[in-house]
């Protein structure tokens, strides 16, 4: 079997641990794409598990596994892995006890308090400050993270690099674009957890005991799901069913391992 531009991935039969993309790759907003449930049985029946990743850290894992379920694919939490789980277990590998300022959504901040992080809303209190994907941002919020990172040395991150989230019109202000806020006044870009850092692929490696030879990560977005496959080392996989075209891969600088039609071919090849 070979990909589209040719090249023989035999190889891929002896992968084991798949990080899925959803959005473009398993469904296209509420629609299942064939195959999808194929491709997943497959894998289980070779022994090899998947996990789906998302950058967005404004909905909880709850609300993704209401999503699939709806969809026909029996998914619970183990399956997943959302850029504000890493960023939880970024803070407590790195910052353990410290006191955390999020500017985030309420699920977000929940999240957090369920791994046990000291959440403040104390400006004086606060140690490390989390911007996340805020779709319930307020001025207060902004004026409170302004005066920590202007009068205070602390910790700063954000859950994921985004710029913008697709919504039916366009896009709406995303994470980094929030942060942009802090850099024009501040000078101060944070450390980013999500999608392209390899962080929550190392993560997940880590959780379930897996090489970066037995991993891959399939996606259709170049500079975030491709990229991310590249910064960790592990084998990459575009498929063509979402927002990458072949004249993107042909013409741009970041190149998928492996490029397919869709998830259907991975199946084949397993
Ligand atoms: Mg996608």
């Amino acid at each position: 079997m070979k990909d589209v531009f040719g090249k023989d991935v035999e190889y891929l039969k002896d992968k084991k641990l798949f990080l899925l993309d959803m959005d473009g790759t398993i469904y296209e907003e509420n629609r299942l794409f064939e195959g999808t449930i194929e491709f997943l049985d497959k894998i289980r029946s070779i022994g090899g598990r998947y996990v789906f990743i998302t950058n967005n850290s404004s909905r909880s894992v709850t609300a993704y596994i209401d999503k699939l379920n709806k969809m026909g694919i029996h998914a619970d939490k183990e399956d997943f892995f959302t850029s504000a789980q890493a960023t939880a277990l970024h803070i407590l590998k790195n910052y353990p006890d410290k006191n955390v300022f999020c500017m985030g959504t309420r699920s977000l901040i929940m999240e957090l308090k369920e791994y046990g992080i000291h959440i403040t809303d104390s400006v004086e209190d606060t140690e490390v400050l989390l911007i996340g994907y805020d779709s319930e941002l307020t001025y207060e919020k902004l004026r409170k993270a302004s005066q920590i990172l202007q009068t205070k040395e602390v910790e700063y991150i954000a859950t994921n690099p985004d710029k913008g989230c697709p919504v039916e019109f366009g896009l709406v202000p995303d994470c980094a674009a929030m942060c942009e806020m802090f850099y024009m006044i501040t000078g101060k870009r944070p450390y980013y957890i999500g999608k392209p850092e390899p962080t929550m692929v190392n993560y997940v490696m880590e959780k379930y005991g897996n090489t970066k030879e037995e991993t891959v990560i399939v996606g259709d977005r170049l500079y975030t799901d491709i990229k991310t496959g590249i910064n960790a080392g592990v084998t990459s996989i575009c498929v063509l069913t979402g927002e990458a075209t072949l004249d993107d891969i042909i013409n741009g600088d970041v190149k998928p391992e492996v490029t397919l039609d869709s998830i259907r071919d991975i199946t084949k090849i397993l």
